[in-house]
């Protein structure tokens, strides 16, 4: 079991602003996943009904593919997938092959098998360390995720080499986060706020006609101090940046927990916070990542590609909108 250093993220990502007129928010907390999660309706009998069918959902979907939890898919995957191919459920072989993708899409800037390079540096926990150039050298070999085989048919997955693991954390909240919104969609809301550790879904308008308004936070205030905010409905807000999981070495350097596979290091680019604006949540979770390890440049491209919008916030605190 890895001891995890709980950050109380989701403040730290995103302040949601209150409308003036006075209406009744029902919000419930939950720590899943090493962070907060929080999910607000507006009706005690969608906070009833819909919000402890949400946090079962949460809990459900996210010990399938929490890679530290030994009754997970993704453990029993790791443990494995390089003896022999092992079957999965369907829900997690469609997240398996959207991260296999978005790893091809990204020539693995994105890296679904970054598994051995996280363990190695471990990163938001107790043990975090900086490894030796070899040690990055061995793990980076492991980080192939063209060494992963999916078999369409028999939903199963097998590694080509020993030591693989597949790592699903910079995908799994925003995967989540879309199946938690279908869900309470499902059961009849139409007016909510889906708060997964920062990773943002609002579900419709905050009034009719009215976007809701999310502020982002500033990496250099106390949490609730935004850089910018963004106006949205029935979308996702995505953020990834420098400032969430870090640790300080001896000689004052930090290192923070998005890795950059081309170098084996923790990405350094003229990014220090990027959010993806998009209904995908899954998507813009994938994204946030690439465009914080590639920086300014290229997110524009993916913006681009992918038909998304985005805030930056740049190392000399510009602020680039997408
Ligand atoms: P957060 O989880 O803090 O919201 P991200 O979505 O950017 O941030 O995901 C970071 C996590 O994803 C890391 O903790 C690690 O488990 C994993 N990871 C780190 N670097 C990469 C990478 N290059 N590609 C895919 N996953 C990564
Ligand atoms: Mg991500």
């Amino acid at each position: 079991m890895r001891k995890i250093k709980l950050v109380f993220l989701p403040f730290l990502a995103l302040i949601l602003f209150s409308s003036c007129i006075a209406e009744r928010a029902y919000t419930e907390n939950e720590i899943l996943m090493d962070t907060v999660n929080a999910i607000t309706v507006y009706s005690k009998e969608e906070y009833e009904n819909i919000v402890p069918a949400a946090f079962d959902l949460i809990r459900e979907k996210s010990n399938l593919v929490d890679r530290y939890s030994s009754s997970s898919e993704i453990f029993i995957v790791n443990e494995n997938a390089s003896s022999f191919p092992v079957e999965v459920s369907s829900d997690v072989f469609n997240l398996i092959s959207f991260a296999l993708d978005m790893s091809y899409e990204t020539d693995g800037v994105f890296n679904i098998a970054i598994g051995p390079l996280v363990d190695l540096w471990k990163i938001g926990t107790d043990e975090a360390r900086l490894p030796g150039p070899e040690e990055i050298e061995e793990a980076l070999l492991l980080c192939d995720y063209k060494s992963i085989v999916l078999d369409e048919v028999n939903h199963t997955v097998s590694f080509l080499k020993k030591g693989m693991s597949i790592d699903l954390g910079a995908v799994a909240k925003g995967w989540i986060a879309n199946e938690v919104v279908s869900l309470m969609k499902e059961m009849g809301c139409e007016k909510a706020i889906v708060n997964l550790g920062g990773n943002v879904y609002v579900i419709g308008e905050k009034e009719e006609g009215k976007s809701w308004t999310v502020g982002l936070q500033n990496p250099d205030l106390e949490f609730g101090g935004s850089y910018a905010t963004v106006d949205v409905s029935d979308s996702s807000v995505v953020t990834s940046g420098a400032y969430e999981r870090f640790f300080t070495a001896e000689d004052g350097t930090r290192y923070h927990h998005i890795l950059d596979p081309r170098t084996g290091y923790p990405s350094s680019s003229d990014i220090q916070s990027v959010s993806i604006i998009s209904a995908d949540s899954a998507l813009a979770d994938a994204l946030s990542t690439t465009c914080f390890i590639l920086g300014v440049d290229a997110a524009a491209e993916i913006c681009e590609r992918w038909g998304v919008s985005a805030v930056l916030l740049t190392l000399d605190n510009d602020i680039i909108r997408l």
